[in-house]
């Protein structure tokens, strides 16, 4: 039962319609819009505000500074004007002068205004001759007397907080009913945070924060308030971060007590690892390859997650793991998003690893019964669903995870009683800062260097009508060996229409290009067909694919140097760093080349946020830095796709913005969970527990 009904009164967990003032129809409203709870309703902030506390007198007026003034109404009319369209007209003055107020479409004004009557007035002032007017001001009628401060006067003479309206609940019914609830409230609120964390931060007590926020002082500098950076704000940031980040924190450590496999390393698996490499690692490969064999080695499941732009050379780290689980008796699965980038994993291992079992597992190619387990089973989410049958697993790799989404890879970790060592690669590079709010619970390895001999690409947007020079280019590159795609974008893969031009390329390639071949790759053709024609480009017999976005992931044929990607806006930051790492890649000696080219052809309509997306992969080829930019640019839940990735969401943080805050919120809960006491603990564990519940969903806090 809800501490609302106790005789205490009201707290942070009351349902809003025992709220004075807010009735139950209004709280179904705001449940509606899931917030439902005082704490839910106080944790929407507003998401600007206005400083409206100058007060001038009407002799002393600047145009173009907004101001609040108070005056006595001389006169109010209604007016219709020759369009039919109701305006209102409102004389006042305030004995150091007069001025006139406007509002267009003004019938609800009606009977608002006496004469006679004090009223507040906030707007930015106009010289209309020699006559201030002020266009659709805010107002406040007044009792005789001095402006009101305070919750009285919500609006005006203040600094007034801005909120997003939610459906019908617009930003001034949101106000009333925040100073409602926070007027409710109890003078204190018990603290959360662990004890002495306030203090050496300096960050206000709960309550304090929630009327700095809300209801800024007078004199607050706005440009703090705007940037969400005064003292109320940074508490109400860093402790929705702080919770989340103990969760994750705990879930760690649990897991790392959970018993596991040791794996280790012997001369005979030494000597394989020798012989399998077909290159020299890099100094990252190298040092990535230590941190692994060493979780590996510790009897406990291994929680890595490998970060490392497209074509950093993830692939054979995670290779030399399950090299290193096989070689102690072990299994190990490789598991991909899509059909194409599992097989090219399965031909990758194949090569790479000759004489072991290898198997690729995906909903075309099943394992039949019969057939001995293999050693390595590479496949699609196929292999969850298969993975029972593979009984001696002792490490699961999990490439592309953005893909996954942070709920299945926990799923995946509920599974089996023999608790597998878990390698995460991704090749979006996730900033540092998503990194930690949402993947805290994992230990990380970073490639940041390429391989040796890999092609600096170089991008360009293509303006219109310069596409004939481009196809110019394309053909000197063709006719010198090097091979090419031609991407188009299909959305949704299993929609026909959505072929089209894809299909229509095709054939206007062949049509220009008559004197080459042309193959064409999309997410419709059989497995068979697929591989068939991304085998032939492989081994040169094509050159030219036009393809959909299935080439994303994966593809490696390094003699293909160009890219041309069509309606190059339809794709996120993400994806065009993803498609063109698919050229410049390592060069055999034979093909020479000495730089990659991807050319961005924008289509008919372009919105100024694709423009500022195309001109960032067209400045940068470093995939962090485009992360970084994707996220100030779009924010994190569009870069995930939010919902169905199962990313936390946040109610108050934004991780943009709050990067800073995101790391000292981990450095705090890392450092206070390891030294808390028991009680304290277990009294942290369950606020953590009823956070993660509401917020995320997940009861599954340790
Ligand atoms: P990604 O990190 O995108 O998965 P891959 O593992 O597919 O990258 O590697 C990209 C290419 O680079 C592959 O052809 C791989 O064989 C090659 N490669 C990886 N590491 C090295 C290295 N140290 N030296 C040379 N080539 C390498
Ligand atoms: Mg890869």
């Amino acid at each position: 039962m809800s501490s609302a009904t106790t005789a205490a009164g009201l707290a942070l967990d009351t349902p809003l319609e025992f709220v004075p003032g807010i009735g139950p129809r209004q709280a179904g409203l705001f449940s509606a819009r899931g917030l439902a709870q005082i704490e839910d309703l106080l944790s929407y902030l507003p998401f600007r505000y206005e400083d409206r506390s100058r007060i001038s007198q009407i002799a002393a007026l600047e145009a173009g500074e907004s101001v609040t003034i108070q005056a006595q109404v001389r006169s109010f009319q209604l007016l219709r004007t020759r369009g039919g369209m109701q305006m209102a007209r409102l004389r006042a003055g305030d004995g150091t002068g007069e001025l006139e107020c406007i509002w267009y479409h003004a019938g609800w004004l009606r009977d608002r205004f006496q004469a006679g009557q004090w009223v507040a007035l906030y707007g930015k002032p106009e010289l209309e001759g020699r006559q201030w007017r002020l266009q659709h001001p805010e107002f406040q009628i007044l009792r005789p007397g001095p402006l009101p401060a305070g919750p009285d006067s919500l609006k005006l003479g203040r600094i007034v907080p801005i909120y997003n309206s939610l459906g019908e609940i617009s930003s001034g019914k949101l106000r009333l009913a925040i100073a409602r609830a926070l007027r409710a409230l109890p003078a204190e609120l018990p603290e959360i945070l662990p004890a002495g964390l306030c203090e050496r931060l300096r960050l206000p007590p709960r309550r304090a924060a929630f009327e700095q926020v809300h209801f800024p002082a007078p004199g607050m500098p706005l440009e703090q308030l705007q940037a969400a950076r005064t003292p109320g704000h940074l508490r109400l940031i860093l402790e929705e971060l702080f919770f989340l980040q103990t969760g994750l924190e705990i879930k760690r450590q649990r897991a790392q007590r959970q018993p596991g496999i040791a794996i280790l390393p012997s001369a005979e698996i030494r000597e394989r690892l020798r012989q399998l490499l077909p290159f020299r690692p890099t100094p990252d490969q190298k040092q990535a390859m230590r941190e692994i064999a060493a979780d590996l080695g510790r009897g406990r499941p291994m929680r890595r997650l490998l970060q490392g732009d497209v074509g950093s050379g993830k692939t054979i780290v995670a290779l030399e793991a399950a090299v290193m689980a096989i070689g102690n008796g072990y299994q190990a699965a490789l598991m991909a998003p899509t059909q194409i980038l599992a097989e090219q994993h399965y031909y990758y291992a194949r090569r790479l690893l000759p004489g072991y079992r290898v198997a690729l597992i995906t909903s075309a190619a099943r394992r039949a019964r019969s057939e001995p387990e293999p050693e390595l089973a590479i496949g699609t989410q196929a292999l969850l669903e298969d993975h029972a049958r593979i009984s001696r697993l002792a490490l699961v790799i999990v490439d592309e995870q953005h893909r996954f989404g942070v709920l299945q890879r926990l799923q995946l970790m509920r599974q089996g009683n023999l608790a597998p060592h878990l390698l995460v690669m991704t090749a979006t590079p996730i900033p540092r800062t998503l990194a930690l709010a949402f993947y805290g619970d994992l230990d990380t390895s970073l490639i940041r260097q390429r391989p040796p001999g890999r092609l600096p690409i170089r991008t360009r947007i293509v303006p219109r009508g310069r596409e004939p020079e481009m196809y110019a280019f394309l053909r000197r590159q063709l006719a010198r060996g090097r091979q090419a795609y031609v991407v188009c974008p299909v959305i949704e893969e299993s929609e026909k229409l959505d072929l089209v031009p894809a299909l229509e390329m095709e054939r206007q390639l062949r049509a220009q290009f008559p004197e080459f071949r042309v193959g064409l790759l999309h997410g419709r053709l059989a497995n068979e067909e697929k591989s068939a024609v991304m085998q032939s480009f492989q081994r040169g017999e094509l050159n030219l694919l036009v393809t959909t976005t299935v080439i994303e992931v994966g593809v490696d044929v390094p003699n293909a140097t160009l890219m041309i990607i069509h309606q190059a806006e339809r794709f996120g930051i993400a994806q065009l760093h993803q498609l063109r790492g698919r050229i410049g890649r390592p060069q055999p000696p034979a093909a020479g080349a000495s730089r990659a080219f991807c050319f961005l052809v924008p289509g008919e309509e372009i919105t100024p946020a694709a423009e500022q997306r195309l001109l960032a992969v067209e400045g940068s080829e470093d995939g962090f830095e485009l992360a970084e930019m994707d996220l100030k640019l779009r924010g994190p839940g569009e870069i995930f796709g939010t919902r169905q990735s199962g990313l936390p969401e946040f109610a108050i943080a934004q991780p943009g913005r709050d990067q800073d805050l995101l790391e000292l919120a981990h450095a705090e809960a890392r450092t206070w969970w390891r030294h808390a006491g028991r009680e304290e603990q277990r009294r942290l564990l369950g606020i953590v527990r009823a956070r993660w519940q509401r917020r995320y969903g997940l009861v599954e806090v340790g």
